[in-house]
C-alpha cells in the first residue's frame, strides 16, 4: 500500500515535472539541478559561476532550503533574479518538487534567462528522486566529505549527468582516494561526466564553466 502511495506521487511529480520543462524548453533556457549534501560548497559554487558569467549570458538561480534565506542573501550582490523556497512553510521537506519550482518561476522573467540554477536543499538522498523540469542533475561532492559516499547514495549519482569533485585543495589533507571514487561514480553511471575543482580556490574551474557555457550555447 505504501509503496503504491509513494509511486502515485512520484508519477503526480513527473508530469508537472513535464510540464516546467516545456515551459523551460519554449524560453530557450537550460536548468540545472544541484545536488549535494549541506556543506559541500553548493553556493560557493554559485557566487564563482555567477561572477565569471554574468556578462556573458542571463542567469537566475531558485535556492531551496528548509529554512533561512542565507544562501539567497549570499547572492543578492550579484545583482540577478534569485527566488527563495523555504520548505519549513510547506512541510518541511528535504527536497525540492516539481510543485514547488512550477510555483517560483512565476516570480521569475522566464524571457529574460538564459541559464537557470536550482539549488537544492542540502541533501544526498531524495532530490534524487524528484525530477522538477531540469535539463539535467549535477551532483557535487566535497573531498571533505569523505571516498565513501557514491556507493552510501548511488541514486543520486546515478541520476546526474555531472559529478563534480569540490574541495580538492583539501586533498593532501586527507585521505580522500580520487581514483576509489572515481571508479565507483564509473560503477553507478558509467556515462558520467566528472570534474574536479576547487570553488574556493578556482583550481580547476575553468573545466566547469566551459561545460555550462557549452550547455547553454546548444541549448539556445
Ligand atoms: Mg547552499
Ligand atoms: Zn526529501
Amino acid at each position: 500500500m505504501e509503496v503504491k502511495i509513494v509511486q502515485n506521487i512520484l508519477a503526480a511529480n513527473d508530469a508537472l515535472a513535464e510540464k516546467n520543462r516545456e515551459i523551460f524548453e519554449k524560453q530557450g533556457i537550460f536548468v540545472i539541478n544541484l545536488l549535494s549534501a549541506p556543506g559541500s560548497g553548493k553556493t560557493t559554487l554559485l557566487e564563482k559561476t555567477i561572477a565569471a558569467l554574468n556578462k556573458e549570458m542571463k542567469i537566475a538561480v531558485i535556492e531551496g532550503d528548509i529554512s533561512t534565506s542565507r544562501d539567497a542573501d549570499r547572492l543578492k550582490k550579484y545583482e540577478i533574479p534569485v527566488v527563495q523556497i523555504n520548505t519549513e512553510n510547506i512541510g518541511g521537506d528535504c527536497h525540492l518538487d516539481a510543485n514547488m519550482i512550477h510555483s517560483a518561476i512565476n516570480n521569475l522573467d522566464l524571457s529574460s534567462i538564459d541559464l537557470l540554477i536550482i539549488e537544492n536543499v542540502g541533501n544526498l538522498v531524495c532530490p534524487a528522486e524528484f525530477k522538477v523540469g531540469e535539463n539535467c542533475k549535477v551532483v557535487m561532492i566535497s573531498v571533505a566529505e569523505g571516498d565513501d559516499k557514491v556507493l552510501k547514495y548511488p541514486l543520486a549519482f546515478n541520476v546526474s549527468k555531472l559529478v563534480l569533485l569540490n574541495k580538492i585543495d583539501l586533498l593532501s589533507y586527507t585521505d580522500f582516494d580520487k581514483e576509489k571514487f572515481i571508479k565507483e561514480v564509473k560503477m553507478v553511471n558509467p556515462s558520467a561526466e566528472i570534474l574536479s575543482l576547487s570553488a574556493k580556490t578556482g583550481e580547476g574551474i575553468e573545466n566547469w564553466l566551459e561545460w555550462v557555457k557549452e550547455k547553454v550555447c546548444r541549448r539556445k
